[in-house]
């Protein structure tokens, strides 16, 4: 990630206000308040990550990894994760059962990675500024980091690594805002060809590998930076109100907080520029 001593926008910061929850993202990142609990998605999710880097890393050099290696090393670091997040809560199996879980996982995205896939970067971060359809420049840019970059013929492709409970709806391949983000950013860094592709690790009974190749066009663009703007507005207003019974609420680690909201004095919002680091 580019270090950033600017405020900024990111596409989680910007996912979690818009499509998350308001009041989940002030608790958050702006009130800077501890969670009661993490879910083990996070560390999971991190553990699968540094496992694909380090194959991902071997491959630009012109080595390969096993399916063995990569199950061993995803032993270590799920390991690692686990020690170091604190206040870890399983809500959906335990340590062993994730282990034997993300071991078949890795094995199966080794083995449906193509031996000539044509790494072009991984981690690679970028910063751009957000131009509305008047050219109008919003005050913080967009930054963010690209998992792997991947060159198809004459084409750049921004590969997101994801593990999910089930494979993804036409709803979310259209309108998620996580292409939107990293394609405009491609866009402004002057590859307006490109376009991304979720690999995707299905955690079914039997583990499933899939990718889903999407685009998105300059109207699309041109609504992400109004979104943006809006959000901001709402922020700088403080209104954070509780997106009560989502599907996001159960791995919440505000509940506490949340259940008691509506009890306290509105508190102030956070100085934006607090946003910087979040
Ligand atoms: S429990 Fe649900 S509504 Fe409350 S802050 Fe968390 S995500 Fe938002």
């Amino acid at each position: 990630m580019i270090k950033s001593d600017r405020e900024h926008w990111s596409y989680s910061q910007i996912n979690q206000f818009l499509k998350i929850c308001p009041l989940q993202f002030a608790f958050q990142r702006l009130f800077r308040m501890q969670p009661e609990f993490v879910t083990e998605n996070m560390p999971f999710g991190s553990a699968i990550h540094r496992t694909a880097e380090y194959f991902w890393a071997k491959r630009v050099k012109g080595q390969d990894v096993t399916s063995d290696e990569l199950a061993a090393l995803f032993a270590d670091v799920w390991q690692r994760e686990v020690a170091d997040t604190p206040n870890l809560r399983f809500q959906r199996g335990d340590f062993d059962s994730l282990l034997s879980q993300g071991q078949q996982l890795i094995r199966v995205y080794r083995e449906n990675i193509p031996d000539d896939l044509d790494i072009v970067g991984f981690n690679v971060p970028f910063q751009v500024p957000l131009i509305d359809r008047q050219g109008e420049v919003l005050e913080k840019p967009l930054v963010g980091e690209i998992d792997l970059l991947v060159r198809h013929g004459d084409r750049l492709c921004a590969v997101e690594l994801k593990t999910a409970g089930q494979r993804y709806s036409e709803s979310k391949l259209a309108s998620d805002l996580q292409p939107t983000v990293y394609l405009y950013a491609l866009r402004i860094m002057g590859h307006e060809n490109s376009f991304f592709r979720w690999d995707v690790l299905v955690k079914t009974k039997t583990p499933a590998f899939e990718q889903y190749s999407v685009s998105r066009t300059e109207h699309d663009f041109h609504r992400l930076v109004e979104l943006v703007r809006y959000a901001e507005i709402m922020i700088n207003s403080g209104l954070f109100l509780p997106n009560d019974g989502s599907s996001f609420c159960p791995g919440c680690g505000y509940q506490t907080a949340c259940q008691n909201w509506h009890l306290s004095d509105s508190p102030e919002p956070a100085p934006a520029c607090q946003l910087a680091h979040a």
